[in-house]
């Protein structure tokens, strides 16, 4: 991973430190240690990949390249100072905008369930719930063809959801892309909040969540046979995956992955949505 053009190994043997430090520091950064499902992870297409998480599953890899989260969390922290900076007064005196506050999506006291996230930017003025992803170019494209896919449209109904339940009375929600390039390529899709998207990702998630506790989960001890039945999904992204082992024969241990899992799209965005 480190690369150095000097001409003694000091270079190196600095720069294999100093990488060795980045992949520490990004590996045991708070978001990279959350157990609980936030709002970018209840629309995942792949359901295996969330009954993992949710059972908090030992992972089959560890290796994964932290460059891309890195960059994006700086990213957002340079948008959350800049509309800090921009932030001015509505009408009634309250902030014009709420920058990268906590909401909660939904809370079950009796299960002991929640999910809640860090909104990027909800836009009081014109009740426009924001959020940031910064992508490959390629992706970029994509986004600006297909969409931003059910995974990301869920999770900007869920921070609609969680905008709600704060009080607030969302009336958009907006996917801002940015290219990850030396030039500024910005794309962004939205479309008027819908609750009901929002209801139905948390009703997918309690349909997983009953099928991990039923008698028959714990009966087969959460075997290979039983792993097997929960459905994967060709729109899953393996290649990003934690749990992904290839040609794995035992899904105690790790995935194969989906056959038609598409080439990655998203990336580790999808650990710094
Ligand atoms: S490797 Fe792919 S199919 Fe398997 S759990 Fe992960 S995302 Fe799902």
């Amino acid at each position: 991973m480190a690369k150095t053009s000097g001409n003694d190994d000091t270079g190196e043997m600095l720069a294999e430190r100093i990488a060795a430090l980045i992949v520490d520091t990004a590996h045991n950064a708070p978001r990279s240690l959350q157990k609980r499902l936030g709002p970018s992870e209840v629309g995942d297409p792949c359901e295996r990949r969330l009954s993992y998480k949710e059972l908090d599953w030992p992972q089959a890899r560890d290796d994964q390249d932290p460059a891309a989260s890195i960059i994006g969390t700086g990213f957002h922290t340079w948008m959350e100072e800049a509309f800090t900076r921009r932030q001015t007064a509505m009408p009634d005196g309250r902030p014009r905008y709420k920058v990268e506050e906590r909401v909660t999506v939904y809370d079950h006291p009796v299960e002991a369930t929640a999910v809640v996230g860090s909104s990027d930017l909800y836009d009081r003025a014109t009740g426009t719930v924001w959020d940031w992803k910064l992508v490959g170019v390629s992706s970029l494209d994509e986004y600006r063809r297909k969409g931003p896919g059910p995974q990301y449209r869920t999770q900007a109904h869920l921070y609609g959801l969680g905008q709600e339940n704060a009080g607030e009375t969302p009336r958009r929600v907006a996917i801002c892309f940015v290219g990850r390039y030396h030039e500024l390529r910005v794309h962004v899709w939205t479309e008027p909040y819908n609750r009901q998207v929002a209801e139905e990702g948390l009703a997918r998630l309690a349909r997983i969540r009953a099928r991990l506790v039923a008698p028959d989960a714990a009966a087969a001890n959460y075997d290979h046979a039983w792993w097997s039945q929960i459905p994967t999904s060709e729109l899953a992204k393996c290649r990003f995956c934690p749990w992904f082992k290839p040609g794995s024969e035992d899904l105690t241990v790790g995935c194969p992955g989906h056959p038609q899992s598409a080439a990655p799209r998203h990336g580790f965005e999808s650990l710094i949505a």
